[in-house]
């Protein structure tokens, strides 16, 4: 099968007019032997590869059933557009696929509101016309997907007609035979190959697969990303808003339903009386680690509220709704409560190895420390995984990509089908790098510049200023990358006296900044985590990459605390088994914005010292693709002017 995967990619890239490349057809054929032989891969494909078409075609060659799941909705858009011209040449050559893209409830309109119509929501977003429009294209024949819509409406107004996977029924839904989103679920299960998400790849992990059937095979893309969602896709967010939005919604169906205005009040009266108790306690935490079980009163007001909500929901269900519309909201309501009853759960009989902290808000959050075992037992061990990005190694090391996911040791011999019944050990896995066809010698340049450490007092300053002197050199065409809000500020100020635009992140929707920064080419765009990845500027707008210090997690961090010391406990270093592979992958992922094509030049600063004088510095850099290093700031100036 490799070769004829290997063919087929061929075809497709001729089909397409696009060079063909050695790396991409690597990666092309160790996926499809990896699939036939199921096997699991771990694949870093450099920048400028085309892994989508290099786990694409094999996938459809292989005539199985399998599931690529990417991180972003954006990617799962790119593959959309591209699978139509893919279907058609392959179809050609013999190799037949029906596909399908599925995205979570909140990305489809969802027909039950839509029924309520519920003017005064409407009202309040602000956005009443445009949600009109939305709904006149749904009930005109419109798919419903909230990308597709006419017009773009504000997050708060796509609330208004759409719901959470929390809220959703799903097929016991009255309206499911009318619901786009369970039309794109019904799609995606009678599909060979499916697209969707790593969250929603974690909710059928969750369900025991019951979100998108049996499939022989999965793909990651982006799939360094992909702890990150597991975990939250297992763990719980608890917000005052949430229990307050659930009470409302429960006392106006309880009046709906025609439960008497007593016995309305009395249990209305209960339920914001225990949310009450429970949101005294969340809102008097710091920021930090929760110990779980909890204790004392604070268990007593959860247990209540946990046992409220649950007496509140037999009365919903005891009552006998008039209409679809009633029906609908009883059904959406007693989700919400099923789902509160469980999460409220979780705080005083919690999940082992799970870790529970406050963020500003307050937000309550819980995740699991470690997706590894969830991975390698329900996933791994029962189909072939292949696992791509253009950052998963650290030095050249596979190790700590295969510690996260549980997989066990490599191999090199990919004779051995890992469903073999003699096969003691499922969790081996295969790796394979192909290299970015960019010429980063050529193209590119890193500035290491002489400023002090990150922890001296003036180093910020420095970092602005040596920000604002690149970005004249430059002419603009920078994109900056921060890792604390303050630093956003503090360089957006310096740059503001400069001759360029500057595009800040926080004042504006991220969308909107990319376009301008796109568009304008010598505008400057300074903004903190969200950024460093996913960000695509071809071309000359972005030819400047400064990043202001390497991205450690933080050492307060609960998840990342608890992570360290489970490290350790196993015997490990939490800094080379933990920090370091995070801040390598993030920098990476960073410094992966400059060189966008063949023709992209330009030059990547590190403002963080200790890559030149910690034992650690040359991981990180090694990490980076090879190019030539400046520490001269005259001759990065040079450089940048001759661009
Ligand atoms: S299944 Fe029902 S509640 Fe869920 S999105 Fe569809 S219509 Fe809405």
């Amino acid at each position: 099968m490799p070769i004829v995967a290997v063919d087929a990619l061929d075809a497709l890239i001729e089909h397409r007019g696009g060079q063909h490349r050695q790396s991409q057809r690597d990666m092309a054929s160790w996926v499809a032997q990896a699939i036939e032989d199921e096997h699991h891969l771990i694949c870093e494909a450099g920048t400028g590869v085309g892994k989508s078409f290099g786990y694409l075609v094999p996938a459809i060659v292989s005539q199985q059933r399998v599931v690529v799941a990417t991180s972003t909705k954006t990617l799962q858009d790119q593959i959309a557009a591209d699978l139509p011209d893919i279907v058609d040449v392959l179809r050609q050559r013999g190799h037949d696929v029906t596909w399908a893209v599925v995205k979570g409830r909140a990305s489809y309109l969802c027909p039950a509101k839509v029924a309520e119509r519920q003017p005064q929501l409407l009202h309040d977003t602000g956005d009443a016309d445009d949600l009109d429009t939305i709904i006149d294209w749904w009930q005109n024949g419109g798919d419903g997907e909230r990308d597709h819509a006419p017009v773009a409406v504000s997050n708060r107004a796509w609330s208004a007609v759409s719901v959470s996977g929390m809220e959703c029924p799903g097929r016991r839904c009255s309206y499911a035979d009318d619901c786009p989103a369970i039309g794109a679920l019904n799609e995606a299960r009678e599909a060979s190959l499916v697209i969707c998400n790593h969250h929603l790849y974690g909710s059928d992990i969750n369900s025991d697969g019951a979100i998108l059937d049996e499939h022989d095979a999965v793909i990651f893309d982006e799939a360094h990303r992909l702890e990150d969602a597991l975990c939250s896709s297992v763990g719980i967010t608890l917000t005052n808003g949430r229990l307050a939005g659930y009470a409302r919604d429960v006392t106006g169906l309880l009046k709906s339903l025609g439960v008497p205005e007593a016995d309305r009040k009395t249990h209305v009266g209960r339920l914001w009386g225990a949310i009450n108790e429970v949101q005294t306690w969340l809102n008097q935490l710091d920021t930090g680690e929760v110990q779980l079980p909890l204790g004392g009163t604070p268990a007593d007001a959860v247990r209540t509220l946990q046992s409220t909500v649950r007496t509140v929901d037999r009365l919903v269900q005891k009552a006998t709704p008039d209409g679809p519309i009633v029906t609908g909201q009883r059904e959406r309501t007693s989700n919400l409560a099923g789902h509160l009853q469980g999460d409220l759960g979780v705080l005083t009989d919690p999940v082992p190895g799970h870790v529970c902290w406050i963020e500003a808000g307050p937000v309550l959050r819980t995740s699991p420390v470690s997706v590894s075992e969830t991975f390698s037992n329900n996933l791994a061990a029962k189909r072939p995984t292949i696992l791509t990005s253009a950052t998963l190694t650290v030095a050249g090391s596979f190790d700590a990509i295969a510690r996260q996911f549980g997989y066990s040791a490599p191999v090199d011999d990919m004779s051995e089908p890992h469903s073999d019944p003699d096969d003691p050990d499922p969790l081996r896995y295969m790796t394979l790098s192909v290299d970015s066809p960019f010429d980063y010698p050529r193209q590119a340049r890193l500035y290491l510049p002489n400023l002090e450490e990150p922890t001296a007092d003036g180093w910020g300053n420095s970092v602005a200023e040596l920000a604002d002197e690149l970005v004249e050199a430059a002419g603009g065409r920078a994109l900056i990358l921060c890792t604390s809000n303050a630093a956003v500020s503090r360089i957006s100020a310096r740059l503001e006296d400069g001759q360029h635009r500057i595009l800040t992140q926080g004042k504006q929707p991220r969308n909107k900044l990319l376009d301008e920064f796109r568009h304008d080419e010598s505008s400057v765009l300074v903004a903190t985590m969200g950024f460093w990845e996913g960000v695509d500027i071809v071309g000359d707008a972005c030819q400047l990459v400064l990043i202001d210090r390497v991205p450690f997690p933080r050492p307060d961090d609960p998840l990342w605390s608890a992570r360290r010391a489970a490290a350790t406990d196993a015997g490990l270093s939490s800094f080379a088994t933990v920090d370091l592979p995070r801040a390598a992958s993030l920098t990476a992922q960073g410094a992966g914005r400059l060189i966008r094509s063949m023709d992209d030049e330009g030059m990547i600063v590190l403002c963080d010292r200790r890559l030149k004088t910690k034992s650690y510095g040359p991981v990180i850099v090694s990490t980076l693709p090879e190019m030539p290093i400046i520490t001269d700031q005259n001759e990065a100036m040079a450089y940048l002017e001759g661009l």
